[in-house]
């Protein structure tokens, strides 16, 4: 069990380091394969032990080693992040379907994240894959009816549909779409407990961020981190979360 789990944490951070390449590649529109890994700034060729992930950040101190260049702290916040997550997803489902099934899930829906974060756009190729993929790996793993994702698919993205219409820029379409294709992987109702805990993230750190005068209330707040939150917050808690609701009827 143990070993599996330091297993699971190392892939993560392999993973994860693949995972920057996308994020910095993909709205480029660059192959993420070729060229092999280079530095952003000097454009040096990177060699196997500058591309450790999380080791080689903090062995360099953030810099590059050949230009001294910074290097964004993105790099070993996904990495961690990837790692961690990979890490507690196979201590919550163990070896099997429902594991690769989040583990996808997961990996896609950081990309998202981060590349929202940083262009304020969700790349349409990644909605579709997690489209397809969600189809794909539904189709296996025969956890959930045609009804129950047609209204976990409609319901969250007809009323972010609705919002983004009515602030007329506040959300965007990506979003919307994001919040649609949720509805393969979690169905009715999680897609739209999701939704809600998105929200909820969403306003708490709008708030702080207001409060401390680190953002203006006109700024745009890329939605896509806080939807993603609530998937994956669903993903651990949302049987127990609806239980508990239901239960207090
Ligand atoms: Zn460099």
């Amino acid at each position: 069990m143990f070993n599996y789990v330091f297993l699971f944490f190392i892939l993560g951070l392999v993973i994860g380091s693949f995972l920057n390449v996308c994020i910095f590649r993909l709205p480029r529109r660059e192959s993420v394969v070729f060229p092999p890994s280079h530095c952003p700034l000097c454009q040096t060729k990177l060699i196997p032990r500058d591309l450790l992930p999380l080791f080689s950040y903090l062995w360099l101190k953030g810099r590059c080693r050949y230009c001294q260049g910074r290097i964004s702290w993105r790099y070993p916040a996904v990495e961690l992040l990837t790692g961690l997550l990979f890490m507690v997803l196979y201590v919550h489902f163990g070896l099997n379907l429902w594991l690769v099934k989040y583990l996808i899930l997961t990996v896609l829906l950081i990309v998202i994240s981060f590349i929202d974060l940083e262009h304020y756009l969700i790349p349409d190729q990644l909605i579709l894959l997690m489209l397809g993929t969600g189809i794909l790996l539904n189709f296996f793993t025969r956890e959930l009816p045609i009804i129950s994702i047609l209204w976990g698919v409609l319901v969250p993205a007809g009323l972010l549909f609705l919002l983004a219409t009515l602030s007329k820029g506040g959300m965007g379409g990506g979003d919307v779409k994001l919040a649609g294709a949720a509805g393969f992987f979690l169905g009715w109702p999680q897609s739209l407990l999701a939704l809600f805990l998105a929200s909820f993230l969403g306003s708490i750190f709008g708030l702080i961020l207001l409060t401390f005068h680190l953002k203006k209330r006109k700024d745009p707040l890329p939605f896509a981190p806080f939807l993603s939150g609530g998937i994956i917050l669903t993903v651990f808690f949302g049987q127990a979360l609806l239980k508990w609701y239901f239960s207090q009827w």
